[in-house]
């Protein structure tokens, strides 16, 4: 929390992140979480809800670049995507991207998110909101999911979950029941991905959603990267497929779909995509141990 020009990040009790301030933005309790906007002169515009860093203006592209191309290229031919979350507007800005893309609509529970980061994060969205294939709805994402009178069955090819921690509102962005809502909403060959916490100090996160999201899913799996701010090492994406061929896409075949896209990246590429799913001895062991 914010104290004497500090930031301190408490997500963890025994450890953690702090951010000198050199001006406060924004700060708010909005009606589902507090918010706080303010300046870093080594990652810029950052923003946190309830006591954890969300995102920041220098290693945002890190995490938006993997939990969009990755399921993107993936899919090949994906035309309506659905975001949960996504409040600072850097998925939607990555997602629209892909001209292939016809429609996305995102789902975010905090208009107060959406409002501040495009005033105050204006290069996260980067005019994204005016866009005109998108579809902005301000509720819960459990309850979009599993409502049959706002999406019919199969109305979207990728799903993305770009949401908060498993504390607080985003808390049912981790439950069963949201994932039963996503796999009826998903099409034939249709791919969803979340972020799923830093596996080093949130290993129990790809344990739950292994269990979980499993359940669901034709394939589960993670990849991951390493984004600076989400601090004690790698973050893992929780990966879920209706058909297990997308995972196992070839090199130059994402090559070519990467090329034909003509999106300029700072962190994604092919060979990147593929290694990305490569994860490492304690967590495969985790899933296992789970998988049984
Ligand atoms: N990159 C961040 C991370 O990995 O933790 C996530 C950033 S994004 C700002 C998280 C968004 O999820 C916030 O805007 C928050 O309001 C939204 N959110 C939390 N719970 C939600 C829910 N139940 N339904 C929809 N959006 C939710």
């Amino acid at each position: 929390m914010l104290k004497d020009n500090l930031y301190s990040e408490t997500l963890y009790g025994t450890y953690g992140q702090h951010f000198t301030v050199d001006q406060v933005l924004f700060e708010a309790g909005t009606e589902h979480q507090h918010l706080v906007i303010f300046e870093n002169r080594e990652f810029g515009r950052m923003m946190a809800l309830d006591g954890v860093i969300q995102t920041t203006e220098r290693d945002e592209f890190i995490y938006h670049e993997m939990l969009t191309h990755v399921p993107l290229f993936s899919h090949g031919n994906a035309r309506r995507v659905l975001i949960i979350g996504g409040g600072d507007g850097g998925m939607l800005r990555e997602v629209l991207k892909h001209k292939t893309v016809e429609h996305v609509t995102m789902v975010e529970i905090d208009g107060a998110v959406v409002e501040m980061c495009e005033k105050w994060l204006p290069n996260h969205s980067a005019g994204a909101y005016q866009d005109p294939r998108l579809n902005l709805v301000i509720t819960d994402g459990v309850k979009f999911v599993n409502d049959a009178q706002a999406c019919a069955d199969g109305s979207f090819d990728v799903i993305i979950s770009d949401c908060t921690d498993p504390i607080g509102p985003g808390e049912v962005l981790f439950s069963s029941e949201f994932y039963a809502g996503c796999k009826r909403l998903l099409s034939e060959n249709g791919i969803f991905v979340a972020q799923n916490g830093v596996c080093f100090m949130q290993l129990g996160e790809v344990e739950t959603t292994t269990a979980r999201l499993g359940h669901y899913m034709a394939d589960t799996w993670f990849y991951s990267a390493a984004v600076p701010t989400y601090v004690g090492g790698i973050m893992t994406f929780a990966w879920g497929a209706k058909n297990p061929a997308s995972r196992n896409i070839a090199l130059d075949v994402l090559t070519e779909r990467f090329r034909s896209a003509g999106i300029a990246t700072c962190y994604y590429t092919p060979t990147i995509h593929q290694a990305a799913f490569a994860l490492p001895r304690y967590v495969e062991e985790a899933i296992t141990k789970v998988n049984g």
